[in-house]
């Protein structure tokens, strides 16, 4: 796998039907791309794991990242779980596995205690945290026995994170951005559009340039059409100019798209 996470990965919430999944994966990764976020939440692990299989690619170039669900982070069941995840997704090793919400079930000595022993049973290769407040990723890095390798939250113009990139910049881990494209409604954005104008590029391009330009952060939009697949690849071509970046980082409205009354911020 690479050391570093690539500026964009392919994200794959509710791309459900197993064979497009499958086949989105696979175009994906014969396109060029080499990060493939899901989760045993998402109930496409099976898919994925087809995808993967069925692509030109050398497995050791693709990092391949899974989450465990609320549900399943006490230490026996985030064991279990994290077992059952590899085997779905047909890999000796899960390059990166995230703890998917710090909610319910989730205890930070006990469930992170179960990540620590999987890494170092090589049921995984890295360990990540998704949907902390910044309260919890301190004590995550305290009980951890090193920085995580990933932080996951949502990240894009109307939910620019200032806070969590900062702290990610500062403890040297990576933020990974979901729902870079707002899920989909960049494009109703002005100050995305007329940066998109500008340069003859998409709005969801804008979008994904903008971000992976933020020292320490990669994105992970999420398409089941080979020409959004495409695009999104290509924003990694897209240089933003200073004052387009300054447009973007000026909006001071705010948008959160992936919310819910037990979520960490509420
Ligand atoms: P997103 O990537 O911001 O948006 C996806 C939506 O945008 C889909 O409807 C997609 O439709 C559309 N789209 C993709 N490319 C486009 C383009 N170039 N132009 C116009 N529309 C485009 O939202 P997301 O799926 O929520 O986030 C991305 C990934 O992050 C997820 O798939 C998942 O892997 C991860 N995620 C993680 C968490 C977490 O709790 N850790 C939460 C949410 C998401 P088409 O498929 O038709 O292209």
């Amino acid at each position: 796998m690479t050391d570093d996470l690539p500026e964009i990965g392919i994200g794959t919430y509710e791309n459900n039907d197993p064979v497009v999944c499958e086949e989105s994966v696979e175009t994906a990764l014969n396109l060029g791309y080499r990060h493939v976020d899901t989760a045993e939440g998402y109930e496409n692990e099976d898919a994925v794991g087809e995808g993967i299989a069925a692509a030109d690619v050398d497995r050791e170039d693709v990092l391949v990242a899974t989450k465990v669900s609320p549900d399943h982070l006490t230490y026996d069941a985030a064991v279990e779980h994290a077992r059952e995840s590899r085997e779905r997704l047909r890999l000796d090793v899960v390059d990166l596995l995230y703890v998917h919400w710090p909610i319910r079930t989730y205890a930070a000595e006990d469930t992170l205690a179960a990540f620590e022993d999987l890494r170092d049973d090589g049921v995984i290769r890295r360990i990540g945290l998704s949907n902390f407040r910044v309260d919890q990723l301190d004590e995550a890095l305290e009980v951890l026995d090193s920085t995580p390798f990933a932080h996951q939250v949502e990240c894009h113009p109307l939910l620019q994170q200032d806070e969590l990139r900062a702290h990610a910049r500062e403890h040297g881990y990576t933020l990974v951005a979901y729902s870079p494209l707002a899920k989909g409604e960049v494009s109703e954005i002005p100050e995305v559009v007329e940066v998109a104008e500008k340069h003859d590029a998409t709005p969801a391009q804008v979008s994904l340039a903008w971000l992976t330009g933020k020292e320490n952060v990669v994105a992970i939009p999420k398409s089941e059409s080979e020409a959004h697949i495409r695009e999104n690849l290509e924003a990694r071509d897209l240089e933003l100019d200073d004052e387009d970046e300054a447009k973007i980082d000026a909006i001071d409205r705010e948008k959160r798209y992936v919310d819910f009354e037990e979520a960490p911020w509420n």
